[in-house]
């Protein structure tokens, strides 16, 4: 894919993944563009081009140190050739970490704030300052969580309502959720036969599920897919991960070469082991959201949770289940590792 703007469903790649009986299928975010990283290319394509029409030089946005979408949108920028500045939460030498490195070498220019300046990323009257620094500048928020945001993951839905047309009874697709920007997008143009599984990978409010309806309204009041919202995966908080996480992340690269990050996909993955060992007939569709820039900054700690004990049980748990699925349900029963959602 060369242009940012320009994606088309024809450049999604789809990975079917042993399951016994089930139909198990990856869709390949993470494989669209080495460097426009999974979702983030759809949440960016739609603004990119209204910063353009728009007459903008600039877009300015925020993230914190290894953040994908400040990545993603340096690569975008340089594509798109528009200029790129990153709001960074944090200090100058953070510029140093792969992620940023690489924000640099594209174009991108940083712009470090302390905690209690990022908190006004949202606020009207701080923009203005911003495109006063950095002239006329299009803001995209954190994350890339805005309406045109949303709207360009429809292209998402339409990709999996496309394969699985003739699929009477409909999939369930699964995928990891930071500001449900992706989700909403998706739930919004999915045909109603399927459902989604939102994976939320930090706590979120009360107010999720509210914002969530919100915007899927707001995108297409006819929207009429089910979803549902689970908080069984994200261990705590934003980028926590565990002997578990680091024994799922092996399992699924030597089973089937499926490289996960921990922070996203390997916390959405989870629930799609659960969804698995409950049995079943739909077949399910991991969206694979991208994000492998990510592990550079994890490496050290995987590393360090490969060495405890409780990895291994874990890695011999997961590959219980690819043997015999049912005592694997069992177990995950009794330890308590399906969670309602
Ligand atoms: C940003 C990101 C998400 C979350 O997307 P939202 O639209 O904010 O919910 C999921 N997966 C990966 C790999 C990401 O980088």
């Amino acid at each position: 894919m060369s242009n940012a703007s320009d994606l088309s469903s024809a450049a999604l790649q789809w990975q079917a993944l042993d399951w016994h009986q089930r139909e198990l299928d990856c869709l390949r975010l993470d494989l669209i563009d080495p460097l426009i990283s999974g979702n983030k290319s759809f949440k960016l394509a739609l603004n990119l081009k209204a910063a353009k029409a728009q007459g903008f030089e600039r877009i300015v946005s925020f993230g914190g140190a290894y953040s994908n979408h400040i990545h993603a949108l340096a690569a975008a920028g340089q594509t798109a050739g528009i200029k790129t500045t990153g709001v960074i939460r944090g200090q100058e030498h953070y510029a140093q970490n792969p992620c940023l490195s690489d924000a640099i070498n594209m174009g991108m220019e940083l712009h470090f704030v302390d905690r209690k300046t990022y908190a006004k990323r949202y606020q009207a009257d701080y923009w203005q300052q911003l495109s006063e620094l950095f002239g006329p500048s299009y803001i995209v928020p954190e994350g890339g969580a805005n309406h045109l945001g949303a709207k360009g993951c429809e292209q998402i839905a339409q990709a999996i309502n496309n394969r699985y047309q003739t699929c009477e009874n409909g999939v369930e697709v699964v995928l990891a959720s930071g500001t449900g920007t992706t989700a909403a997008g998706i739930a919004s143009a999915l045909d109603a036969r399927h459902s989604l599984h939102i994976v939320n990978v930090l706590p979120q409010n009360e107010d999720f599920a509210v914002q969530l309806h919100r915007q899927i309204e707001a995108l297409n009041p006819e929207a009429k897919a089910r979803f549902e919202i689970s908080n069984a995966h994200h261990l705590g908080s934003y980028a926590k991960f565990d002997a578990q996480t680091a024994a799922l992340i092996d399992f699924a690269q030597q089973h089937w070469q499926l490289p996960l990050e921990p922070i996203y996909t390997a916390k959405a993955f989870a629930r799609v082991v659960s969804l698995l060992a409950r049995g079943g007939t739909r077949p399910v569709v991991f969206i694979h959201t991208g994000g492998l820039q990510g592990l550079r900054g994890c490496q050290a700690k995987l590393d360090t949770l490969r060495g405890k004990a409780e990895y291994q049980t874990h890695l011999a748990r997961y590959q219980n289940l690819t043997i015999n699925p049912d005592q694997a349900a069992a177990m995950d029963a009794e330890e308590g590792v399906l969670c309602p959602i």
